[in-house]
């Protein structure tokens, strides 16, 4: 295994054993690496969104410590799949429910929630990464969940 896949595997290991939403052992990795955390007020945000995790950092800060990695070690990186290995990541984190169960996890307000839905199925952008609806009220380019990019870049 090349250095890269060691710190990544390292990395994905800390998130994964970190408590729900992150805990002090993952913040001292991220500073470790010079990524940025994820403001509180966005983690409570997706603590409360319908994006249920068990456990674990958030997928975006894993992303944001392996992008570090990868600019550390740019020939490497050239052929990691950054996507997919969040999606893992995310998969491992997300409640035990089968696939395509993440809106059923909604704890608080389901029917109120599925109404909102259905009238704005066809406005609600998704990550095609992970599944989480864009926040329509707030203005991002990237998933806040996993940090995938939600827009094709045109420039
Ligand atoms: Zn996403």
């Amino acid at each position: 295994m090349s250095e890269f896949l060691k710190e990544i595997d390292r990395a994905f290991q800390s998130a994964w054993h970190a408590s729900k939403g992150g805990d002090a052992a993952w913040s001292s990795v991220m500073q470790t690496y010079g990524a940025e955390p994820l403001p509180e007020v966005d983690k409570e945000t997706l603590l409360n969104s319908e994006m249920k995790i068990t456990r674990g950092a958030f997928p975006i800060e894993l992303r944001r410590v392996m992008e570090k990695i990868a600019a550390k070690h740019p020939n490497d990186a050239k052929d990691f799949a950054m996507d997919s290995k969040v999606f893992e990541y995310y998969q491992k984190i997300k409640p035990f429910s089968g696939l395509g169960d993440i809106f059923a996890n909604a704890s608080t307000g389901t029917a109120k929630y599925s109404q909102g839905l259905k009238k704005e199925k066809h406005s609600t952008m998704k990550c095609k990464n992970c599944g989480a609806p864009r926040l329509e009220e707030m203005q991002y380019d990237n998933c806040m969940f996993c940090g995938s990019a939600l827009f094709v870049r045109t420039d």
